[in-house]
């Protein structure tokens, strides 16, 4: 009990904090089931774009979801063993995967392949499967060219017990730009696929080509189902719709100090002071998920106003220039969030840095602590099925 140390009276968390809305994720859900044709599958591949796959999944099953789709088998376990029964697809794997798991685990399997279709087929137990065509991005699916055998060698499998083929899907290139005729091309590309599955004996039930953009932009591509992932967490692609961005990332000012006009301000001196004015240093760097590149360009909110990130950004740590007045030490820094008091959004730092939300939201680095606030009067989806 010194008294040296004067404790300086922290307005908000004493660490950098990402804090999730799932608010905002039940009301971008209902949303998109609004506008939605058929049904709609939450995407929450890459833990969720950043927000928690196993909260966003929940959130979006309650809000409108009736099923789940992830990329690897891997998060779709992740999904299992947090105890969600719906249908959960996962499309993008080796062939040498372990599909005997999937099927045990009743994971829904994409197949792009012939190459995977025959190590499925392999696996014991009858894997649900969706035939994966390309249409039209020259990336995951199956060529056209290698379509009509894929359905074909996808019904004797079916006959010999070892798939059911439930869906044929398809995904588009170009649905942030309505306007673009990538589109009216992959529409008629997925229309063609799934009369060459029906042709090869092949009843799927689910037939599935738009994202979020395409969801909320063009009926002509709802089909069956929609799957979406970045309109869950407030991106719209399409900039067509309002959605709620819902994450907000804030940290505390751990130092501040006085400098005179002309400071020079971290890395390369790439800043210098205009006049006199505070600096404040935030513990939040490009290991957190700050974009470097957008050094030079950035703000932040402190008290309610806009700052200048001041020099490049570091692996750890951000300089803001605070101006003559300042602010204390422990007060709250909004890196972004949805906009709403004035803090910046993703989609400024996205701007800022030459690239798009989503890059921003799944890049938020481990160490940065989490937490979620709940939808208000949430109803539990777990009731619907597990245990
Ligand atoms: C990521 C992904 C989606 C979701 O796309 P959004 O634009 O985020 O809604 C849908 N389908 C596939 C195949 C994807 O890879």
């Amino acid at each position: 009990m010194t008294g040296l140390a004067v404790a300086p009276r922290p307005t908000g968390a004493s660490t950098p904090q990402l804090t999730v809305d799932l608010g905002a994720v039940a009301r971008n859900t209902r949303t998109l089931a609004e506008r939605a044709g058929g049904e709609l599958m939450a995407v929450v591949k890459a833990d969720g774009f950043g927000h928690g796959a196993v909260d966003v999944a929940r959130t979006a099953l309650a809000h409108g979801a009736t099923r789940l789709g992830v990329t690897s088998l891997a998060e779709a376990f992740a999904l299992r063993d947090a105890g969600l029964v719906v249908p959960v697809l996962s499309w993008l794997n080796p062939v040498d995967a372990d599909f005997p798991t999937a099927a045990a685990r009743d994971v829904e399997l994409a197949v792009p392949s012939a190459a995977h279709l025959a190590a499925l087929t392999a696996a014991p137990g009858r894997i649900r499967v969706h035939l994966h065509v390309d249409a039209g991005m020259a990336r995951d699916g199956a060529e056209p060219g290698e379509w009509a055998a894929l359905c074909r060698a996808a019904r004797r499998a079916e006959q010999r017990g070892q798939v059911e083929v439930v869906g044929v899907m398809g995904h588009l290139g170009c649905a942030d730009d309505p306007a673009d005729a990538c589109n009216a091309r992959g529409r008629t590309r997925f229309a063609w696929a799934v009369e060459v599955a029906r042709a090869a004996g092949l009843r799927p039930r689910d037939r599935h080509l738009a994202a979020t953009a395409a969801t909320l932009t063009d009926p002509r591509t709802h089909h069956t189902m929609s799957r979406v992932g970045a309109g869950l967490v407030g991106i719209d692609p399409s900039r067509t719709t309002a959605l709620e961005p819902a994450m907000t990332l804030t940290a505390p000012l751990v130092q501040v100090r006085r400098v005179r006009a002309g400071t020079p301000v971290g890395y390369g001196h790439d800043h210098r002071t205009t006049g006199a004015t505070h600096l404040g240093l935030v513990p939040v760097g490009y290991a957190d998920g700050l974009p470097r590149v957008a050094s030079g360009r950035a703000e932040v909110l402190v008290r309610g106003a806009r700052r200048p990130v001041a020099g490049r950004i570091s692996m750890d740590q951000v300089v803001v220039d605070l101006g003559p007045e300042g602010a204390e030490v422990g007060e709250t820094v909004t890196l972004f969030g949805p906009g709403r008091s004035g803090e910046p959004t993703v989609a400024e730092w996205a701007a800022w840095a030459g690239t798009i939300e989503h890059e921003l939201v799944t890049g938020i680095g481990a160490r940065v602590a989490r937490r979620t606030r709940a939808v208000p009067h949430l109803r539990s989806v777990d009731a619907a099925g597990s245990s």
